[in-house]
């Protein structure tokens, strides 16, 4: 899931810029595929990604490893979606300092990994739980724990307790890393990445035609 709260009248002042910005974005060097299923349909319309050519690294929290392992399901996640983008618009890259983190990727287990951003943080009981703020167009940028810099832009929480296999937490990773390149929306059909309870880690052609779509646009908020 997607959280990316604002007031109604930020959201506002985007809706209505939205249309002119939509107008004189499209890439014209590249057909962009129709989206299989709305990728904004977490966030009331708000159309997200990274800048174009950004380097977005990834920090892992470290964990005492039992049965499942949660850096090597993020490590393929990542080159899961590496593979989607037409012309290197993202390249998602896993770092081992957390101080550099864009992106953070923790255990229920562990304490947050962030000091708390200006939109509520509320991952409840889900098992899994992708976080950033709005903030005048971007993400706001979080202090990691034991930094004095602000660098985070995207937490995920996930529940390894929801995932007895490998492959369940691999399908859950890659979903929640799904949100974090851009799609903000949820695919209806089970047999996606971006289904609701995913069971596969590979995005399909459907979830790769989606974030295609996104890549291709301007953004409502630039993570
Ligand atoms: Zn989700």
């Amino acid at each position: 899931m997607v959280r990316s709260p604002s007031s109604p009248r930020q959201l506002a002042r985007r809706l209505v810029l939205a249309p002119l910005i939509a107008a004189a974005c499209d890439n014209p060097t590249v057909v962009r595929p129709d989206f299989a299923y709305d990728p904004t349909g977490l966030t009331g319309g708000q159309l997200y990604r990274w800048s174009t050519g950004a380097r977005v690294r990834v920090f892992v929290e470290p964990m005492v490893s039992g049965g499942v392992d949660l850096a090597g399901a993020v490590q393929r996640a990542v080159s899961a979606w590496n593979a989607v983008p037409q012309e290197r618009e993202f390249t998602l890259d896993v770092v081992t300092n957390r101080d550099l983190a864009d992106v953070i990727v923790y255990d229920r287990s562990l304490p947050q990994p962030v000091a708390t951003g200006s939109c509520p943080f509320n991952p409840s009981g889900a098992a899994g739980y992708t976080y950033f703020c709005p903030l005048n167009g971007r993400a706001e940028r979080l202090r990691p724990i034991a930094s004095s810099v602000l660098t985070t832009a995207i937490v995920i929480r996930v529940d390894m307790t929801t995932t007895a296999t490998q492959a369940a937490l691999d399908a859950l990773v890659a979903h929640e890393v799904g949100h974090a390149v851009g799609i903000g929306g949820h695919s209806p059909q089970t047999t996606d990445v971006m289904y609701t309870r995913p069971t596969v880690r590979t995005p399909t052609d459907r979830d790769r035609n989606t974030l295609r779509n996104v890549l291709g646009r301007a953004a409502d908020i630039t993570l």
